[in-house]
């Protein structure tokens, strides 16, 4: 008897992009997946490797940001059939079986992966985590651990406050609601006196307040630095 893996019996490998038979994402549609221009996570110009220049760099800033699809086509049916159709299998497996390191320029992100960050995903209310039964920051983050063996975090870094949707907001209106969103109650592996850096995970990144409110406060806990990594933006 042929060994069929369990899960292609449920969920036949078909690419997102163009439905042929095989991959989750065939060669060609794969080509245009890729987010090759990293940008500055605090003016979001383009940037090299995804660091900070250095006048926009402070102190509770990100340190370095890394996109790893561009948000459109393919990458915006993976990430929405995960969200609304709970695939969380398949970008599990893109994200564990990727070869990304080709694709997207992470010199500096791999530097400082060497660091053995702690891998903590930005959180959902838990009222939205109710509405929605899981969090799909929590399935990249956790994989990504996976991946580069990290230890992984999701219940120091909380999110307090219920900032409601922030599609069709001004940005300083999504600034202002995100305002105290996140609290921190530190517990190991998250032990910024223990001197971990974070690995900080969403999966989309749209103007990149909720992360940087994140980093905040993670930095003014004592983290001393944060890394980004966004599936897409
Ligand atoms: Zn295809
Ligand atoms: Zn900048």
């Amino acid at each position: 008897m042929s060994k069929i893996p369990f899960l292609d019996i449920f969920f036949p490998k078909k690419c997102v992009g163009c439905g042929k038979m095989g991959k989750y994402v065939c060669e060609e549609c794969e080509v245009g997946l890729w987010e090759e221009e990293q940008i500055c996570p605090v003016c979001t110009r383009n940037s090299r490797y995804g660091l900070p220049h250095k006048y926009c760099h402070g102190s509770y800033a990100l340190d370095g940001l890394t996109c790893l699809w561009a948000y459109d086509g393919v990458a915006r049916k993976l990430i929405s059939r995960a969200k609304y159709k709970g695939r969380y299998d398949l970008l599990k497996f893109l994200i564990l079986n990727f070869k990304f390191e080709i694709n997207v320029p992470m010199f500096k992100f791999n530097e400082f992966l060497k660091g053995k960050p702690v891998v903590v995903p930005v959180p959902l209310h838990p009222k939205r985590l109710r509405e929605r039964g899981f969090n799909q920051a929590e399935t990249v983050a956790k994989a990504l651990a996976t991946r580069h063996v990290l230890a992984y975090d999701s219940h120091s870094l909380q999110r307090v406050k219920d900032t409601g949707h922030q599609v069709g907001r001004t940005r300083i209106e999504r600034l202002l609601a995100l305002e105290d969103a996140f609290s921190i109650t530190p517990r190991p592996p998250l032990d910024p006196r223990g001197g971990a850096n974070i690995l900080l995970v969403d999966d989309v990144w749209t103007t990149g307040a909720t992360m940087n409110e994140c980093c905040m406060t993670l930095k003014k806990a004592g983290v001393k630095k944060v890394w980004g990594l966004v599936l897409a933006r």
